[in-house]
């Protein structure tokens, strides 16, 4: 689950990791008030207005802006607010639709008085599956595309592994400020910074920290600028004030209907739909699907119960889209018998009564046999098949 800027760094300063402090604001009006109380509480004279939106490279598009005095601060809020923010990572890139801005962050102006003197560094921590192990990313070539450090100079992106039983040792940190060119009291405040972040991931059980830029500045402060937070969902149970941070508005409607219904279904742009039990099955059936020239327009994994009334469900989540050319059910009946579910496909067909793509119904397991039969006997337009390979050579046939 991603947060909001403004949300992470509410995360990072529960643990206390300097940030850059701000307020968020759904309105001009409410942006005014966040001015006016930022420059009491902060000293700040000048402030950035930053779209809050579940994209990076906002800057890019025009949805940071600093604003020096009342004036500014009114003509960007009213300008951010409401606009389809393009950058690099919303829907179809800068050429695309962009996405709504709803929010805006007010925050400190933090690289006053002297931007120049200010250095922006990259942090980021992930887990590295391969090696067990979470890994903080730094490097001196902050505020920029890390792709592209990556890409160009990759001898400036550093990589510190961090055991997760012996959790960040306190050489650890000390290296990452050392190889970030920090001496005396920068260096100090570098090594706090990592160490109360790295706290901040593990105690929130997050999947991704990115700090870019994490800024430098003219008095040797260390503080965090943006933040991109990814939480792991399946320990959100464990954290109820983070999983009320969750802004389904962000998300993609289908994908948020679906999990309201249980189902676990992923949105993706081929033309085949996919039903499946079982998250490895819906895999391969993919995979499948890929292999005979076709491309699924989704996972979706029903879960354990396809019973009529979820089957149609998926049915009618699958067909919201509008690039479904013929749908591919997939089930293995173990604990729940084929034959149940046969009678659920064809209960739903018939209840539903206006699916108009082909469907191929593969059935393996208990009672696959009378399943089989049902489907048949059904008269409905619905094919079945026995073998996976069969039913992806079938829709092979309907599509092309
Ligand atoms: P992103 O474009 O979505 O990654 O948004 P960031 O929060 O990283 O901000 C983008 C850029 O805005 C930063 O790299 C800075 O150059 C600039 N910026 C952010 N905060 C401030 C600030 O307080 N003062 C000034 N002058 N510039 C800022
Ligand atoms: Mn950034």
């Amino acid at each position: 689950m991603n947060l909001h800027e403004y949300q992470g760094k509410e995360v990072l300063a529960s643990y206390g990791v300097a940030i850059q402090r701000g307020k968020v604001a759904n309105t001009v009006e409410e942006a005014v008030t966040a001015f006016k109380e930022l420059q009491v509480e902060t000293g700040t004279e000048a402030v950035v207005v930053k779209a809050q939106i579940h994209a990076g490279g906002r800057g890019k598009g025009g949805g940071v802006k600093l604003a020096k005095n009342m004036d500014e601060l009114k003509e960007h809020a009213a300008n951010i607010l409401g606009m389809m923010l393009k950058t690099p990572q919303t829907p179809g890139g800068m050429e695309g639709t962009g996405k709504l801005v709803r929010k805006v962050l007010v925050a400190e102006d933090t690289y006053a008085p002297d931007f120049d003197a200010c250095k922006e560094y990259y942090v980021s921590i992930l887990m590295d599956r391969t090696k067990k192990k979470n890994v903080i990313i730094y490097s001196t070539e902050g505020g920029m595309d890390i792709e592209a450090v990556a890409e160009d100079t990759p001898e400036l992106l550093h990589k510190e592994y961090i055991d997760p039983h012996m959790g960040l040792l306190g050489f650890q940190s000390r290296k990452i400020a050392f190889n970030l060119g920090l001496s005396g009291q920068a260096f100090k405040e570098m090594t706090k910074f990592i160490s109360k972040l790295y706290s901040a991931f593990v105690g929130s059980d997050a999947s991704l920290f990115e700090i870019n830029p994490c800024l430098h500045t003219a008095d040797d402060r260390i503080l965090a600028v943006d933040a991109k937070v990814s939480l792991d969902e399946n320990a959100l149970f464990r954290h109820p004030d983070l999983a009320a941070m969750r802004d389904t508005t962000e998300e993609d409607p289908t994908e948020v209907e679906a999990q309201s219904y249980g189902l676990n279904y992923v949105n993706l742009d081929g033309n085949v739909g996919c039903m499946v039990n079982g998250a490895g099955l819906a895999m391969a059936t993919m995979d499948i699907i890929k292999l005979s020239g076709g491309s699924p327009a989704n996972f979706l994994d029903v879960g354990g119960t396809a019973d009529a009334a979820r089957v149609e469900q998926a049915f009618r989540i699958i067909l919201k889209d509008d690039n479904v050319k013929a749908i591919l059910i997939n089930i293995f009946g173990g604990i729940v018998r084929c034959d149940r579910v046969a009678q659920g496909i064809v209960d739903a067909y018939k209840n539903m009564g206006n699916i108009t793509v082909p469907i191929i119904v593969r059935l393996q397991g208990t009672n696959a046999d009378i399943a089989k039969t049902i489907i048949d006997n059904s008269g409905l337009e619905v094919q079945s098949a026995i073998l996976l390979q069969e039913a992806a050579d079938k829709v092979k046939e309907v599509i092309s």
